[in-house]
């Protein structure tokens, strides 16, 4: 039997008989229009084929976007307190804190010489929300992002010490290195115990690695520190931490109270 043959038996079986025929004004072929049960059906069924196709391509790109952009998702640690906020949820209260918002947005954007941030300014003054905001935007930009509390990579780090070997610490330095924006929040707030001179030199050496490595590509730092308390704390490699940092960076100064201990006298 014919593959037309076929089509007509079971078309016949169906109870779908042929009623004319049409030609399609999308796409310009030809095609029968049917009828079942006093139902005629006049798509055409190269179009609903195509559709069906590109609706199946679409969420293929989805799923791959998705994967890309949560590549580096399980190596962030965010503050409870700020994931799902948005630009919209942060109300400036100063001069300051409005042009820390308006800068962040401007960033996003990708108009700005500087390609990185350094937000400077006490606790609870929204430093790491307008950050949080940012690696939102470049995640839907397509961007993997990895946003790090400084304190608590710190932890993992120390913990991944004869447990994994050193090998966890060689992963979250590499892929620091490899994403496309790295937040490195409240840099400076890590506690190590200080060395014979009074410098904590085993977190400045994994923080010069990490500021070293992002040479060249997008970063944000934020930090309560002033660049004299940074010096204090890190010693011998401060000079050149810093200078890493402030690499191709707009410095944001951020002042105001903190938003999180208001009305607490
Ligand atoms: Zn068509």
């Amino acid at each position: 039997m014919s593959l037309k043959n076929s089509m007509d038996e079971i078309r016949k079986r169906m109870g779908i008989e042929v009623v004319g025929e049409a030609t399609c004004g999308e796409c310009g072929k030809t095609f029968e229009i049917t009828r079942r049960h006093d139902v005629v059906s006049d798509h055409c069924p190269h179009c609903l084929i195509k559709e069906e196709d590109d609706r199946l391509k679409q969420s293929l790109q989805d799923q791959q976007h998705n994967r890309h952009v949560r590549k580096y998702e399980r190596y962030c640690s965010i503050p409870d307190d700020i994931i799902g906020k948005t630009f919209d949820d942060y109300t400036p209260h100063t001069s300051s804190q409005k042009q820390a918002r308006a800068i962040s947005e401007r960033f996003v954007t990708g108009d700005m010489q500087e390609h990185s941030l350094v937000f400077q300014g006490s606790t609870g003054i929204g430093k790491s929300h307008l950050s949080y905001c940012i690696k939102q935007a470049f995640n839907e930009q397509g961007k993997t992002v990895i946003f790090i509390d400084t304190p608590e990579m710190m932890n993992r780090i120390k913990q991944s010490f004869g447990n994994y070997g050193d090998n966890y610490q060689e992963q979250l330095l590499k892929a620091m290195k490899n994403t496309d924006l790295l937040i490195l929040d409240d840099i400076g707030a890590e506690y190590v115990k200080p060395d014979a001179n009074g410098y904590e030199s085993w977190a400045a050496d994994i923080i010069f690695q990490i500021v070293n490595s992002r040479l060249g590509k997008q970063s944000i730092y934020t930090t309560n520190y002033t660049s004299k308390d940074l010096a204090k704390k890190y010693g011998m490699l401060s000079k050149r931490i810093i200078s890493r940092m402030m690499s191709k960076a707009k410095v944001i100064k951020v002042d105001g109270e903190d938003q999180r201990l208001k009305g607490f006298e």
